[in-house]
């Protein structure tokens, strides 16, 4: 039989998805010998799923936000699926930042959209469009529409200016188009740009913790003082960045060179790792602006074992 053949064999008893709750459609598709099951969901997509997996699921009680990060990742692994192997692991899937989940929003109207000054219709200003937004509530991860309008409206259109609206429609604006090529490029890339103060009694902490913390991530670390330039240093220190996967930024003494690269790093796009003696962090000496990111600490310089294996595996957690 042709592979591509899809045979409904439609349940009416479970004609809702497991995961989202929005009515499906079951097919059956032969591949070769065997046949796989798949579920066309209008928010999840069309996924592959094992049964005795999904009689699992039904009987389990999901949170909203478990829901909505299995839905979201559906989208993105529709052909791996739910499976009896990967079904604990889909239940406990770490939830994107909100920062996150609007950048997934733009990636996708990005590739859906790519013809500069195209109306995107999202059906969600004007009259509700439902065929039209419940794809998206699961492209960025979110709990329902009221969670996708606040990634439009508030995060896209208001607070980054990437989206602009145009009667009901939305247009993506060049702004958005130069962050999404950063975005590509910097994926690619392996380099992690330090900022830090360079004065030689930090030395220890950049070399028995900071350097090989990066490497055992899996990047290799740029400090513009350490590294061989062509360019005045200030130039330097913007080709560094631009060219980076992330950037790791170490406050102790609260240099304002430190927090100009970080936010500088922030502007393109990039994650920053962010850490900083602990005594500073106690007496809240760290700029109110970057109060509010999870920040590393350390104490002493003299054993640096414990903060070494705390930013390796923050790096590895963080930068995916
Ligand atoms: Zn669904």
């Amino acid at each position: 039989m042709n592979p591509s053949v899809l045979i409904p064999i439609m349940n009416p008893d479970q004609s809702k998805c497991a995961v989202c709750g929005q009515p499906t459609a079951e097919t059956t598709e032969f591949d070769g010998q065997q046949d796989r099951r798949v579920i066309q969901c209008t928010q999840c997509g069309n996924y592959h799923y094992v049964q005795v997996a999904l009689i699992l699921l039904r009987q389990k009680t999901l949170s909203s936000r478990q829901r909505a990060n299995l839905s979201g990742w559906l989208r993105e692994n529709s052909a791996e699926g739910i499976t009896d192997k990967n079904l604990d692991r889909l239940l406990d899937l770490p939830t994107p930042t909100v920062g996150e989940r609007a950048e997934k929003l733009l990636v996708h109207l990005g590739r859906t959209h790519p013809k500069p000054g195209q109306e995107i219709h999202l059906g969600i200003s004007g009259q509700l469009e439902p065929k039209r937004y419940q794809p998206l509530i699961a492209v960025c991860w979110s709990e329902n529409l009221a969670e996708l309008q606040y990634y439009v409206c508030e995060y896209l259109e208001k607070t980054k200016a990437f989206l602009k609206t145009r009667g009901h429609s939305y247009v993506i604006t060049p702004e958005a188009w130069s962050f999404l090529d950063q975005l590509s490029r910097n994926k690619q890339s392996k380099l992690a740009f330090v900022a830090m103060n360079f004065d030689p009694k930090f030395n220890r902490l950049y070399d028995d913790g900071i350097d090989p913390a990066i490497r055992a991530a899996g990047y290799e670390p740029k400090r513009v003082d350490r590294h061989l330039h062509v360019y005045r240093i200030d130039d330097e220190i913007i080709v560094l960045i631009n060219q980076s996967r992330f950037a790791f930024v170490d406050l102790t003494e609260q240099k304002q060179s430190v927090y100009f690269e970080a936010g500088y790093a922030m502007g393109l796009g990039l994650k920053v790792i962010w850490s900083c003696r602990k005594d500073e962090i106690d007496e809240k000496k760290i700029h109110f602006d970057a109060r509010q990111f999870p920040m590393l600490d350390w104490t002493t310089d003299t054993d640096l074992t414990d903060y070494r294996r705390r930013l390796t595996t923050h790096i590895k957690a963080v930068i995916r």
